[in-house]
């Protein structure tokens, strides 16, 4: 093609990863359960796992105790070979691509510890506040409406813990999937806990309906992320959606394909330890491919099964711990959202005659590290090189604002 080429892969590749993100198609019905029992989804609620393009029997794995989980990250692995072989024909014409690392200068990886209020007992926030402080963590609080009194709220938000929505759209319990709904119960959770911003947003049950709506719903309310696609069932949690890194979701055809500026962030189970569910055996896999894959481990506990179970506040416990000793950083919701957005405001306008990047952004987050991929031979390391995509890349951290 002149002096360029044309790469060809004979896999959708963008295709297969919106559709292992965002759902095989708009959920309009249940999906199909597992013929193993496993995995009930068919119960008459229209959920975010109700469209999964996994494979309840190829794509789990068994950890020591029996507990089945998605094992595999998919749509970070096709990300990644997409991005390996732009940097490989790069290389190979003698240009250099330089990129932005996952999070900043030294956190492989960050760990996120999420509520949802259900119930809405004082009590079980009370429990959660005192086990919250004991391990030291700030965590992100999803409140169902009528939520807690004002007393709690005043607590949670002066030990710095994010106060979002539980958007309740179940029947049943007097919810409703509609527009005027969702800005009903936004509008009530920023006067009732006295916020003028809602920072993220997670729907009750996982419910789910069609494409986009509830992204428009979140951006039309200020509403920054989002955390709704995550398991509802005991036997499909995990990597059940393909990703453990956040994402701006696309729209379908009706929104030209548009991205919404709302950032998901999923979650990986609810509840480890439960005595009905899975038990902490999970802690150390899902990590271990988290930190492999750089993402977010965002672990669901609610408010009521940390204030019932000790086994419930034993496995907040192991995540803390876990996430800790490798490395991670222990993140809200909201701190993931404002890195991600932040770095993304950072374009790099090339390199100097050294070799060393140059950045432009509005307000460039503080040590943003950028790699520049240097060799296809990963043995040639030296003291500033990482391998990174396969890749021999120099690293610079960029502390301040066009020090570069
Ligand atoms: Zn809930």
């Amino acid at each position: 093609m002149g002096r360029g080429t044309f790469e060809r892969w004979s896999i959708d590749i963008v295709g297969s990863i919106v559709a292992l993100q965002q759902g095989s198609g708009p959920v309009y019905d249940d999906g199909a359960s597992a013929p193993d029992g496993s995995i009930p989804v068919q119960d008459g609620l229209l959920k975010a796992d109700d469209r999964c393009a996994m494979d309840w029997e190829y794509d789990r794995l068994t950890t020591a105790t029996g507990m089945k989980y998605y094992a595999y990250p998919y749509a970070d692995w096709w990300r990644t070979e997409l991005i390996r072989h732009l940097i490989s024909i790069t290389l190979s014409k003698g240009k250099l691509l330089p990129f932005l690392s996952f999070w900043p200068a030294g956190i492989p990886a960050v760990a996120v510890i999420s509520h949802d209020s259900d119930i809405n007992k004082d009590e079980h926030a009370a429990a959660t506040l005192q086990l919250l402080r004991e391990v030291d963590a700030r965590s992100t609080w999803c409140m169902l409406e009528p939520g807690y009194s004002s007393a709690t709220y005043d607590e949670v938000k002066a030990d710095g813990h994010d106060l979002c929505l539980h958007y309740n759209a179940l029947d049943m319990e007097g919810g409703k999937w509609d527009e005027e709904a969702f800005r009903n119960q936004s509008k009530w959770l920023r006067d009732a806990a006295g916020i003028d911003r809602i920072s993220s947003n997670k729907n009750h049950y996982t419910r789910f309906e069609g494409w986009g709506e509830l992204y428009r719903w979140c951006e039309q309310n200020g509403i920054e992320s989002d955390q709704t696609r995550g398991p509802s069932k005991k036997g499909n949690i995990g990597l059940i959606f393909g990703t453990c890194h956040p994402y701006f979701p696309v729209s379908d055809f009706m929104e030209g394909n548009r991205s919404y500026d709302v950032l998901e962030i999923g979650f990986l189970s609810q509840d480890l330890n439960h005595p009905e569910l899975y038990d902490s055996s999970l802690v150390d896999p899902f990590l271990n491919i988290v930190r492999e894959s750089e993402g977010v481990a965002h672990f669901l506990f609610h408010q009521v099964h940390i204030y019932n179970f000790e086994p419930v506040r034993q496995a907040v416990r192991e995540v803390v711990a876990g996430a800790r000793q490798r490395g991670f950083a222990l993140w809200t919701v909201d701190e993931v959202n404002q890195w991600e957005r932040a770095r993304r405001s950072v374009s790099i306008a090339g390199v100097d005659e050294s070799g060393r990047p140059v950045l432009e952004g509005e307000e460039l987050p503080q040590a943003t590290v950028v790699y520049v991929p240097v060799s296809a031979d990963s043995s040639a390391t030296d003291g500033d090189c990482e391998i990174k995509f396969g890749f021999v890349c120099r690293k610079y951290t960029i502390c301040e604002r066009n020090d570069g």
